[in-house]
This record gives C-alpha cells, structure tokens and sequence, in this order.
C-alpha cells in the first residue's frame, strides 16, 4: 500500500517479514521483485517504529534516473519487494541537533518518532531545510514533536509566511540559532548540502555524524 507524502515522496507500507529488526535511522536495501529490477537494490530507511507490525518506508522519486524510485512509485497495491539485512547509517546518542534536507529527513524520522514515544525528544532541536513548503515532508508532525525547537528553511521560494526561513544553512545561520556546539550534531542529506554544513559546524567546534544521500 502507499500514499502521497508530497508531490514526490510516497509513504509505503510493507508486510514485515517474520524476524526482522531493526534500530532506529538504520538502513536496509531494498529491490523490486521483478525479473528486470530485482537486482537493483537501493538503500531505504524504515520511518516506522521497530514494533509496529507492518514496515514504513518514506520515498522520494527521482523521475530523471529512471531507476529504482521511480518504479517504486508506480508499483501496485500488493506487489512484492525483496530486503536485504539491515545496516547502521547514523546512532542515535542522545538529544543533539537534527539537520537535514529533503529526503534526509527519513533516517531521522524514524528516531524522533521513537524518541517522542518515549517521552525523551526534549533537548533535541531540528533544522530542516527544503527547496519549498510544498516539498517538506512530515511537516505537521515534526512541528508537533518539535515546537519552536524547530526551523523550517525554504531556500527557493519567495514567502512571505513567518513559518518558513528563507536563508541556507551555513556558519552564520548555525551561530544565530545554537548555542551549544558541544552537543549531539546529526547531519543528513544530498552531498553538496552535507559538505557545507559539515565544514561550517567543524569550524564552529561542533563533532556532527553524517550521511550523504547521494542524488
Ligand atoms: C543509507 C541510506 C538511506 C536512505 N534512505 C532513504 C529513504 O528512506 N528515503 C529516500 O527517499 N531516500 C533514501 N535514500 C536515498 C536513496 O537511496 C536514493 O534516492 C535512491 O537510491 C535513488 O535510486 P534511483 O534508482 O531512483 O536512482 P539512482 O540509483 O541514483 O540512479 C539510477 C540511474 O540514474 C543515474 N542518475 C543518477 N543521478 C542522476 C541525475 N541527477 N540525473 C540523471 N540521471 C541520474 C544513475 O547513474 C543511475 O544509472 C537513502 C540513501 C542512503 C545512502
């Protein structure tokens, strides 16, 4: 089963298989099970939490690869997909500073949720930066989680709405909304994204865990 997140993230939700487990913001490959795609594995985030019954996976498609996300997007109710074992990508080690953009919200997802449940989200903080509103995923909920200890930046769209920042995040930007660099920094998103924030938190004193989407 899926369902529109955004214009281009699909929510999908998958018979878990007996056994498996994971920690969340692990990673896990997944394929298609057809003769033409069941070789082309692409690493995916569960976004749900670890016993739930079923599998969330939280996908955004990439129409220009014509690769995996974009089959994955028009697959039917019902088909079949293959995992392979789940791997670490970033560890949770305690209430930090959440930054991600677009798509690099997912491994996260997974951990906020988890955290939020048990009541431990508080000292956490998140700065989510995507091209427009209409691309942020999971917007209501992580404003709910959140509070004002979240920042949403809209880098190309002019807005008018005290919701959404318009600026990048950059060494300035992380100055002016944290106070502590000697705290948890997680870091995920495309590569170029990554590359700056992670050179302007290291200049700022700050040791960040990061992984790179690469799209
Ligand atoms: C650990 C990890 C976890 C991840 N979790 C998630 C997640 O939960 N949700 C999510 O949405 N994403 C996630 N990603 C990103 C996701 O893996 C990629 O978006 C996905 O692999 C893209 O697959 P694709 O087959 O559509 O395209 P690709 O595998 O990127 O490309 C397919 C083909 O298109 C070509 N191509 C690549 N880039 C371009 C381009 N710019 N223009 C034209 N052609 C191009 C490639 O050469 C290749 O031949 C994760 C990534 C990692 C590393």
């Amino acid at each position: 089963m899926s369902e529109f997140v955004t214009h281009d993230v699909k929510r999908f939700i998958v018979t878990k298989p007996e056994g498996f487990e994971f920690t969340p913001g692990q990673g896990v490959e997944v394929a298609i099970n057809s003769p033409d795609w069941q070789d082309e594995g692409r690493p995916f985030t569960p976004t749900g939490l670890p016993d739930d019954r079923v599998l969330e996976f939280t996908i955004k498609k990439y129409p220009d690869h014509n690769g995996v996300t974009e089959q994955l997007h028009s697959l039917e109710s019902g088909s079949e997909l293959l995992l392979a074992d789940v791997f670490g990508t970033i560890k949770y080690k305690g209430p930090g500073v959440f930054i991600a953009a677009g798509a690099g919200i997912t491994p996260f997802l997974a951990i906020i949720r988890d955290q939020a449940r048990q009541g431990s989200l508080g000292g956490s903080s998140l700065l989510f930066s995507n091209k427009t509103a209409a691309d942020i995923i999971a917007e209501k909920e992580l404003r709910f989680h959140f509070g004002d200890q979240a920042i949403f930046t809209c880098t190309e769209e002019e807005t008018t709405s005290s919701q959404y920042q318009r600026q990048y995040i950059d060494k300035a930007f992380l100055q002016a909304h944290i106070d502590r660099f000697d705290q948890p920094f997680y870091v995920c998103g495309p590569p170029g994204f990554m590359e700056s924030v992670n050179d302007a938190l290291e200049a700022l004193g700050a040791d960040p865990d990061s992984l790179v989407f690469e799209n």
